[in-house]
């Protein structure tokens, strides 16, 4: 099971993001989103006995930092308005080291839910998202290999299924998380956009196909990706976004 935990800083003040897998980052070296993601050996028994937070104090649930620094180079949605990250320090101690700061970024960078509203007008703001809807057991499925060799590679529904044929039916609520493998990239935005000469980027996402799946049969709480978009760049438009954001989902 995924349980995002918390912020809390090595300096001054923070900031929290929802996250999930891969998806954990912290905000230069003064602000540290500590955000833990909560794995149990994923197998049929254990789907059968949802983990709970008492698991983690009787030492058989392995916590995994997935934190990441981010700054003003972090890979970011490509854009006119991207200025990504801004920074100020408010009081200093005497090494200049901050002791308060104040930053900026867009909503959409480094780790970052995207409540309903995002992709569907009249729809759920982060606020009113309740928590049980931000909480679910993570099923991560990794096509890591084949993203290796075709970076727009969609996940399908056969996909879902394979890892389910491994692991048991998805259960209600189920955060599924694409491993697409691009978190190995960071920091490198270069790399995470992946342009090609025709300045088109190229990273994998979700296939709509899929993402309709999990909704309709699956009855999921949301997915989750480690790269730029839960829609892959080639995709048209933002259709992934607008199945899963639409029925009123996380992504
Ligand atoms: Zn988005």
């Amino acid at each position: 099971m995924q349980f995002t935990i918390f912020k809390s800083l090595k300096h001054p003040s923070t900031l929290m993001f929802k996250t999930n897998r891969h998806f954990i980052f912290s905000i230069t070296s003064y602000l540290i989103i500590l955000t833990a993601l909560l794995t149990s050996n994923c197998n049929k028994a254990n789907l059968d006995s949802p983990d709970h937070f008492e698991r983690l104090f009787s030492g058989d649930m392995e916590v995994i930092d997935l934190t990441y620094t981010v700054g003003k180079t972090s890979p970011y949605w490509p854009g006119k308005r991207g200025n990504p990250f801004v920074y100020d320090t408010l009081f200093a101690h005497k090494s200049g080291a901050p002791a308060m700061g104040s930053y900026f970024v867009p909503e959409h960078f480094g780790t970052h839910l995207d409540a309903p509203i995002h992709s569907a007008d009249s729809m759920k703001s982060v606020d009113q998202l309740t928590s049980s809807e931000l909480f679910g057991p993570a099923a991560v499925i990794d096509v890591s290999a084949i993203c290796s060799s075709d970076p727009d590679y969609r996940l399908k529904k056969v996909d879902i299924l394979a890892w389910e044929k491994l692991y048991g039916k998805l259960p209600k609520g189920a955060i599924i998380l694409m491993y697409t493998g691009w978190s190995k990239k960071w920091p490198d935005y270069n790399a995470y956009i992946n342009e090609d000469d025709n300045g088109q980027m190229h990273f994998p996402g979700f296939s709509p196909e899929a993402a309709q799946f999990l909704i309709n049969e699956r009855n999921i709480n949301g997915i989750g990706i480690d790269n730029l978009s839960v829609d892959a760049a080639i995709a048209n438009g933002f259709p992934v976004h607008g199945i899963v954001n639409g029925a009123g989902k996380i992504q």
